[in-house]
């Protein structure tokens, strides 16, 4: 992860930094519609949490979120592709050194295979260190005779069906700052410290291709293979791709927590959301005139907005208007999630409406979140086949309007588990008993993963 230069570093250690406190209209989304916010005003240690996050050190850094911006900006003008991906809900005891360096080394993978497809650097980024806190169709769940509130994310309350820990509770969000802090910590050891060295995420690429389960990417891996020995003779400086640029995102939903992690910046005197470089806004939480859409308008982060089958093109539009009144290059990502069923149909008009105007954002395809369904035996799931009808269909909307596909976000874990259905190894419904363990939606493993950027990068290559 790319760190402030050392003149910013000085400045910010020798200049007290302006307080975000009485800075003008970050409290106005209070007077708004809160979709989807957790019930806790009134626990007694709400103020008390609040004012602890009011002061702790910021996650990231407005240096390192001004160059996402500018890395989304040539995702933009089609000189870049954008990786997303990570855990639908991350989860306190998940966050241990084997986990989060498997997350880890699953997207420099399939960033690899990305690179080579496309041609082009890929923004890296997980869904990860602050992705704990979940929407839900349902404020209520229903078990035998009893009725409890719905599981909402571990920094709202607990997955245990009983009443205690169902229980909205404030000092979650400091569990998830400080575990969000120890995610932070060991992603930009792992991504500056040799663990992102091009040559050995290679090289796990070729034993996945070794598979002969996956023997069609065989090729593409060799032909990889091939260009990595070729810049190797050309004197390639492999010192220089130990390390790579990571960056960390999640959905912006529980306005406390973000409001309580804005900060002032001492070079700019702009407000910044440093609970995380990139902040989005849920489907269900895109109200134009409602509490997410207006605290994030007003923070320099980098937004993502989800936009699902219901969308139109003058909705997208005035979501642009709310979010990027400047059309400032990077600061806008729809994150189309439609469904396979409908990309084909609806997305067209959205991208004609908002290129029409002039705006430039980030087009980005989650084929996870419109292709789920629920089996007889009661478990979530998603089919590997949909996901990868939604990419392509993703991918031909695109080349029939001349627009640029400018990235993918997933659900996906490195974990070996079951719980999305298919894959060239396929995933069956009698795995799921020993190997289903998210707490929310399905992921996909760390070999359909890799699948997914290995049929990616061969869309980006035609
Ligand atoms: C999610 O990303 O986990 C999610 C809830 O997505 P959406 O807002 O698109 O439904
Ligand atoms: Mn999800």
């Amino acid at each position: 992860m790319t760190s402030v230069t050392q003149s910013e570093q000085s400045r910010a250690m020798t200049t007290p930094s302006p307080s975000a406190a009485n800075y003008p209209g970050l409290d106005e989304w209070r007077n708004r519609t809160i979709g989807q916010h957790p019930q806790w005003a009134e626990h007694p240690d709400f103020a008390s949490t609040i004012e602890e996050l009011n002061a702790v050190p910021p996650l990231v850094f407005a240096g390192e979120v001004d160059l996402l911006r500018e890395r989304l900006a040539s995702v933009a003008a089609g000189e870049a592709f954008f990786l997303q991906g990570g855990d639908c809900a991350e989860t306190f005891a998940g966050a241990t050194a084997d986990k989060i360096s498997g997350r880890v080394q699953t997207l420099l993978q399939m960033a690899v295979v990305l690179t080579y497809g496309a041609s082009l650097p890929v923004v890296k980024m997980g869904r990860m260190a602050g992705q704990f806190s979940k929407p839900r169709s349902s404020n209520l769940e229903t078990r035998g005779d009893q009725t409890l509130p719905t599981f909402r994310g571990e920094m709202v309350n607990g997955f245990d069906f009983n009443e205690s820990s169902r229980v909205h509770d404030p000092n979650r969000m400091l569990r998830g700052y400080h575990t969000s802090a120890s995610t932070l910590n060991l992603i930009r050891a792992f991504t500056t410290g040799g663990f992102a060295d091009l040559r050995r995420v290679h090289a796990w690429n070729m034993g996945f291709a070794a598979n002969p389960a996956y023997a069609r990417y065989e090729s593409m891996a060799r032909e990889i293979d091939h260009a990595v020995k070729f810049m190797a003779a050309c004197g390639a400086d492999f010192d220089a791709l130990k390390t790579t640029e990571f960056f960390a995102g999640h959905e912006a939903l529980l306005l406390d927590y973000e409001r309580a992690l804005t900060r002032i910046d001492s070079r700019t005197y702009l407000p910044y959301g440093t609970s995380g470089h990139f902040l989005w806004i849920g489907e269900r939480t895109r109200e134009l005139d409602g509490a997410h859409v207006d605290l994030l308008s007003r923070l320099r982060n980098p937004i993502g907005v989800k936009l699902g089958p219901s969308t139109t093109g003058e909705d997208a539009l005035r979501l642009i208007d709310a979010l990027d009144p400047n059309r400032e290059p990077g600061r806008l990502t729809f994150i189309i999630r439609m469904g396979a069923k409908n990309i084909r149909e609806k997305l067209p008009a959205i991208i004609q409406a908002v290129e029409g105007s002039g705006a430039k954002p980030v087009w980005v395809t989650d084929p996870m979140h419109g292709n789920t369904v629920s089996l007889p035996s009661g478990y979530k799931t998603r089919n590997f086949d949909d996901v990868v009808d939604e990419v392509r269909g993703f991918f031909e909307v695109h080349q029939a309007l001349g627009t640029f596909p400018g990235g993918i976000h997933v659900e996906m874990t490195g974990d070996d588990v079951a719980e999305c259905l298919g894959g060239s190894d396929p995933v069956n419904e009698s795995s799921f008993a020993e190997r289903y363990e998210t707490l929310c939606d399905p992921r996909l493993n760390h070999m359909q993963s890799l699948e997914i950027a290995f049929l990616v990068a061969e869309y980006l290559s035609k």
